[in-house]
Formats: structure tokens, sequence, C-alpha cells
């Protein structure tokens, strides 16, 4: 580009108007040209993964997409021009239902769909100017990429990481198709996507065994997570430490039960199964089993939040059959109840009604036994048949045979030896985590690497034939049976092993499976020797920051963590976390303070208010308005404010260009020189803390200080040269585009992004400080040392803070304060 020499210095420099439409477009074809944010391994320094969570491709980018990734931008950079070599990829989340549904919706092939609309948000989110790396983009329904999600697969598969088994799964009637657990929400439990009420459903899914996790995962050690994520997924996960305890059956296997407290066993009164537990049925007798067959079918057709809640009228039905408390050999009725869920514990519990509320309901409502084995402190005996509520606090053993006696504190752990000592049961630790189901009967997914031979059964694809390709030519629409099995040829195969005709397995993969390694395709995108370049693991991982919303907490953030310790497991990555820090962001809302979407109709889009108000009002809007972590309402007349501090600082800029240089008064350069070195340090603080908002106002505060330094005579001074150039400086990550420009016509060399960050010298920051005298009635009191600027008003205040005022005016209002700026302060008490 060229650039237009100051000819006649001494003549002010006539300024052009600010236009963002004509100075964004332009820098970004520059940049890119320059491939000036292309990251490449670099030993000689010290490097940085900054990832932001990719898009959907669901086809509606809303302005609420830019929060995540602008300010995410300005950090990248803030730490780039510290000497960081910083990589901020990004790529698309492709595959799944969102996408799926939203092509449904219209009529239009996903894979149609999916490209157009990854088409139309790589250009929208060019328009950001953010200093993404295009080359190492990864889209997630790219044969090349899912060739590796398949391979990914098959490890799990052939290290008993990825199984097959008939479940109880939730079902969405209206997407048609199984999801897992943390995309059935809310107390109607519905499904994440549509929100259709869920069903149960018998089918045969692959799982992923993240149980095995269960424990690693509780560990944050070695990560900064936000509290709130970090507790989600561990209330997620969900341990809890007590006892295995069998109970032996007559007429079936050993029931086992999970316990937190077997301190409790002899007041066992009853045992109730989930009506879906597998003994039921051998358990009941001839003459119960109708019944319990009306109820167990019953109880399919309610969600887990009913069957949970508390204040439900308790039913169930007896099966007829009994059991033996292990502890004292007493005969106990087995009944079954869906209160007790199939995915708790062991699906069967040791009904203790004394202790337990729910047990105690169920037990006064069908005429069952209520023992107390527990006496807390200060409470009197209790006596059973008159208890009106359960007693669940822990106590001293009583009516507990030869335990009777044992205190509060050691009641568990006795308990335990007890039941050790004789065979009956063992210490043990229960979690709340379930294996993740990852099959979808769906077709926009990776398909599920996996060939049925009636001869070797599961046969994993062998790795040479990958990928196994998603056909075009189907039937997409969903119909409740996979699409794949629809298709009149895709199926057929040879089995790997006996080349004898099998078939393929025909669902597809969640697409959470995909999301789970995209960091890893964003280090070599193209690579075809395995799922990423070692060369480029080795220099980049682990992340070093990560930014996105907080909802993700007990999926992809869970699930992504899973998957790493799993390939660390099977050799194929290092360390322990894929991810060193998280920083959530908040969420920007339509105008009407509601989330944004296309049915409420207060979606804002990028691209008109581009053309309004530019890219760099719109990032330094998003950072100055809201606080990160919150987010809030979008409000279009808020813009302006930011807009006029960018036309401010253009204007003071090239404004200032022609000065000739001329020293003017040495305190007031003093003054600007201290505000340019505060705003260094405080604007480099902010940037490091994700406090965005703060970073605006610092730099809005030193444009105001540069103007009235400039009005104050300062135009010329050498410190105004200093203090321009900072605050170009400091504002590039915040608005790349106009610092650039302004740079670039102050002569300076090219880029601005590519300068070191302003050093901060604490020895011009610091504030002078001076002494004032404190008077009282004219008499010297006190002496105090303050800062130099300080107001009349602030100066009135540290003197009456000072111990000898306070003691001297004993609480005495003064009539009359005198204050002489930069000498003292006088408090007139004494008569007239
Ligand atoms: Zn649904
Ligand atoms: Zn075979």
């Amino acid at each position: 580009m060229t650039r237009k020499k100051q000819t006649v210095r001494d003549a002010p420099p006539r300024i052009d108007r600010y236009i963002p439409g004509e100075i964004e477009p332009r820098w970004q074809a520059r940049w890119e040209a320059d491939r000036l944010y292309e990251a490449r391994r670099d030993p000689t320094r010290p490097k940085f993964y900054f990832l932001t969570m990719l898009p959907y491709t669901s086809g509606d980018l809303h302005f609420g997409h830019w929060f995540p990734m602008a300010p995410s931008d300005a950090r990248g950079r803030y730490l780039r021009m510290r000497g960081y070599n910083v990589m901020f990829p990004i790529g698309f989340d492709a595959f799944g239902l969102p996408a799926e549904n939203a092509a449904i919706q219209r009529n239009i092939h996903p894979k149609e769909w999916t490209y157009k609309n990854i088409d139309n948000m790589r250009r929208q989110l060019r328009t950001i100017g953010a200093m993404f790396d295009w080359r190492r983009e990864a889209i997630s329904c790219d044969p090349g990429y899912y060739r590796w999600t398949q391979w990914f697969f098959i490890r799990f598969f052939q290290n008993d990481l990825a199984y097959k088994k008939m479940a109880p799964v939730d079902w969405c009637p209206h997407c048609n198709t199984t999801l897992a657990r943390e995309q059935v929400i809310g107390e109607n439990r519905v499904c994440e996507r549509c929100k259709t009420p869920v069903i149960k459903k018998d089918l045969e899914q692959w799982f992923f065994r993240i149980t095995r996790y269960a424990e690693e995962l509780l560990n944050f050690e070695a990560i900064d997570w936000p509290e709130p994520v970090r507790l989600a997924q561990t209330n997620w996960i969900g341990r809890s430490e007590g006892a295995r305890v069998r109970f032996t059956t007559e007429a079936a296997d050993p029931i086992e039960v999970f316990t937190t407290r077997p301190d409790t066993l002899w007041g066992a009164t009853f045992m109730v199964l989930a009506p879906e537990h597998a003994l039921v049925k051998k358990l009941t007798t001839p003459q119960e089993a109708k019944a319990v067959e009306a109820y167990v079918h019953q109880t399919l057709r309610e969600s887990d939040i009913q069957r949970e809640a508390a204040d439900k009228d308790k039913t169930g039905v007896f099966t007829g059959g009994y059991a033996l408390n292990p502890v004292n050999g007493e005969r106990i009725p087995v009944w079954i109840a869906d209160y007790v869920l199939p995915t708790y514990g062991t699906g069967a519990i040791m009904a203790v009604p004394a202790h337990d509320q729910r047990d105690f309901e169920f037990a006064r409502k069908f005429g069952l036994p209520v023992r107390p084995v527990i006496l807390p402190p200060g409470v009197e005996a209790p006596d059973g048949t008159a208890m009106t509520e359960a007693i669940p606090a822990y106590g001293a053993m009583i009516n507990s045979g030869p335990l009777s006696g044992t205190p509060a504190d050691k009641a568990i752990e006795r308990t335990i030896t007890y039941l050790r000592q004789r065979g009956l049961g063992d210490k043990a630790v229960n979690y709340r985590l379930r294996d993740w189901l990852i099959s979808r009967q769906r077709y926009w997914g990776a398909p599920i690497p996996i060939i049925y031979c009636p001869e070797h059964g599961q046969v994993s694809v062998p790795e040479d034939q990958l990928p196994v390709l998603l056909p075009d030519d189907i039937e997409w629409r969903p119909t409740g049976e996979s699409p794949l099995k629809l298709h009149p040829t895709w199926k057929n195969t040879t089995c790997p092993i006996c080349s004898r005709p099998a078939e393929r397995e025909t669902d597809t993969m969640d697409t959470f499976m995909c999301s789970s390694w995209y960091h890893l395709r964003y280090l070599s995108p193209h690579y075809d020797q395995g799922p990423f370049d070692p060369a480029e693991y080795d220099y980049w991982m682990p992340v070093d920051a990560y930014t996105g919303g907080a909802e993700h907490a007990t999926m992809h953030l869970l699930y992504t963590r899973f998957f790493h310790k799993a390939l660390r497991d099977l050799g194929i990555a290092e360390g322990h976390e894929p991810m060193l820090q998280l920083r959530n962001q908040g969420q920007i809302l339509g105008p009407d303070g509601l989330r944004m979407s296309k049915s409420r109709g207060n979606v804002v889009a990028p691209d008109s208010l581009v053309k309004a108000h530019g890219a760099d009002a719109l990032r330094a809007y998003l950072m100055f308005a809201y606080r990160w972590q919150e987010g809030g309402p979008w409000n279009t007349g808020n813009v302006q404010g930011v807009v006029r501090w960018l036309n401010r600082m253009w204007s003071l800029v090239l404004g200032a260009a022609g000065a000739p240089p001329s020293p003017a008064d040495s305190e007031k350069a003093k003054g600007l020189r201290r505000k340019v070195h505060q705003t260094i340090r405080q604007v480099s603080a902010d940037l490091e803390r994700f406090e965005f908002n703060t970073v605006v106002s610092g730099l809005m505060e030193l444009t105001n200080a540069i103007a009235e330094a400039r009005e104050a005579g300062l135009a010329g001074d050498p410190a105004m040269a200093e203090a321009i150039e900072t605050l170009l400086l400091l504002a590039a990550p915040v608005a790349p585009h106009i610092t650039e420009e302004l740079w670039s016509r102050l002569g300076k060399p090219y880029s601005i992004h590519n300068q070191a960050w302003p050093q901060f010298d604490p020895e011009v920051a610091r504030v002078e400080e001076i002494t004032l005298v404190v008077q009282i009635d004219g008499k010297v009191r006190d002496r105090i040392t303050v800062p130099a600027d300080i107001t009349e008003e602030q100066a009135r205040e540290a003197a009456l803070a000072s111990p000898a005022v306070v003691r001297l005016l004993a609480g005495k209002e003064p009539r009359q304060v005198i204050v002489v700026p930069g000498r003292l302060v006088n408090f007139v008490v004494g008569d007239q």
C-alpha cells in the first residue's frame, strides 16, 4: 500500500475521516498475504497454544458467537507481542444433530447444507479480524478428519475402552435417536436439542468406558479451571464411599447392594429392587407375577426425575421373594419400587426405614417394620412404631447385636470390618458416572468402523481401509432406523478375517467424539500418517489456554479430559490433561434479555453490524460493555460510545503527526508519562486476568489524558510521541485494524502486530509524594505523606484520618477546613 508523505511539516495536516469499511478489509487481506498469523514451530520462542471452542455449523451464526472469540483473540495478540509464539486456530464442529436437524427443516442434504454454512461462517469469522491461522482449519465431517475419529474408535475397541451392550437408553422421539445422559436436561428430562421429553428404550448400543477414569477425572490439581466447572464435573461423577453388601436369597442369586450407611445394616427390614433389576423375574413368585409385571411396565414410562421426586407418593409391589439379612440372618421381604433407579449403585437397596426418609414412607404405606439401630446424641431412644419420620443423623449403634454400643465415629468402620471378616461384604466406592453412550441412529455422523461376521462377531475395520465413508446417496430424513441400515448396499461387506459376507455397523458416532480431539487435529490438519504429526504435538501440546461456554461442563469438557487420558494410556498422547487453563465467558443475549434464537426473532446478525460500525468498534464494544465472564443483553445504542473513542484516537494520532518537536512544561510531561506507564501496567494485568472491560476503559482514559495534554501545550513534547505510540501498541490487540492504519500513517515499520509490547517502567509510573502540614486552629499538629496529585477532597480526608487530628478533635466537627493545595490543611474549631 502507499502512504501519503508529510511534506510540509509545519502546516496542520488534513485529517481524512475514519472509515472502518475501507481500512479493515485492506489490512485483513494484507495480513493474510503476508501470512502474519501462521504459527510455525520455533524452538527459540516460548509457545502458546490458545484454543477457543469451535462453532457448530448449524447455520445461525449470530453476534453472540463473537463473544468468546474476539476477546480471546485480543489476549492472544497481547501474548504474541509479549514474545510468545501463539497458535490460535479455528475449525468447524460439522457433524451431528444441530446441522442435521437444520438441514432437515430446510429439506436440504446435510452435507450440502453443512459445507454451504462453513463457507458463510468462514467469511463471517474473517471479518472479526482475528489472528486465526486458517492453514490449520479442521472440519470434523471431512473424510480426512473422521478417518482418524474412526481410528481412535478402533484403538478404544481393541483396548476394551469401547464395547456394545443392550441397555435401557434415553430416546428422543422427535430426533429419532438415542441421547447421552448428559444430553437429557432439566426436570422434565427433555432432549437438549429439541426440548422433546425423552423416553426409555432397550437398544444395543456402543459405550466408551469413561467410568474407568472416574477417580482420575476428580483430580484437578494439574489444571487451572474455573470452580463452577470443577464442581459440576465432581457432582456429575458423584463419588461416594460406603460398603458393598451381599444378601443371599432363597430363589435366586445373592442381591448385592451399595450403601453409604453400613452402620444401619441391623435395621434393614426389607429390600427394594429397581423394577428393571435382573433378578426381579427369578425372585417373583407365581402368585405375585401379574402385579409385578404390571408395575414394571408402568415404571418404564416414567422419567428418572419423576421417579426420584421426594414429594411423590410411594408406590411398589411385593415380589413374593425373600432375602437374608447377612448380619442377623433375618428373613426379609423383597419389593420392587420405582424410587430405586437401575443406574445408581447396583439397582437394589437394603431398606432401613428408621434412618432413611423414603424407606420410612414406603414402610409406613405398606405396613413394613421400622427398627431404630442408631441413637444420635441428644435424641431419646426412638420407638419404631411411634416414629413419625426417619432419623438420618449419625449416632451410636443400638439393637445391632455384637456391635451395639459402638460410638458414632467408629460405627461405619467397625461394621465394614465385621462384614469383611465374615465374607459378607467390603468397603466400596460408588460413582454416579455412567459409561458414555456414543451410538446414534442418525445419518450425519462418522460411521462406527465395525463389521459383523456370522463367524467372528464384532471385527474392527482394518486401518488401511479407513475412512469408512459416509455415503451421499441416502434417505437422510429420520425414520427411527439408522439411515445407513436402509441403504440398499452400503452395509454389505466382507469379514476382514475370513472374507465371507458380513455387515457393517449402521450407527454413527456422537459428535462429541469428533470434538474430543479437534485440538489435536489443528496441530497438522493435513497429516495422513496418523491423527497428528508427533513433531507438532511435541512442540504445541498441551493447550495453554482454552476459552468457551461453561454449558459444556459435563459434556465436551469432561469427554475431552477422558479422551486425553485414554490416549495417554494407549501410548498415543503424553501428559495427564489436554488443556491447562480454562476460562468461560458469559453469553450475549438478545436486546430483550433472552437467549438469541431465530424463533424468538431476537438474533443480532454480525454482517450488518460490521457494515455499520466496523469490526474494531464491535470488538472493543464486546470487551468494554460486559464483564466477559457474565455477558448480558445486546444494546446497539451503546456501540456509539466505543465508536466515539476510536474516532477520537484517530484524530488525536493524526493531529499529533504534524506537530514540530518542542519540549514543553516538564512537570506536565512527567504527568503524561506517569499516566502512560500506569496504563501499561493496568492493561497488561487486565489482559492476563481476562478482565477485558477495564482494558478498554483504561485505553479510553489514556486517550483522554493525551487529549488534555495536547490542550495543555504538550503537542510537540517527546512525552506526547511516547504516549501516542504506546496508546496504539496497547490498543492493537483490541482494535487491530485502526491501530495498524494509524501506525502506518505515523511512518512506523509494518506491522504493529509484530512490535514488542510496551515496557512498563515502575519508576515513571510511581506516583510522586509530598508532605502536607496538618494544623488545628493554625497550630501544626501533624505532617502526612500523600500523592502529589491528590485532590482537595482527598487531602481533607487524609488529614482527618491523622491519629493526632482524631485525638485532638475528639469527635468535634470543625467549623471550617482550609486546604492550601500542595502545602497544608487547617481545621478551624476554636471560637470565633
Ligand atoms: Zn430431540
Ligand atoms: Zn469372519
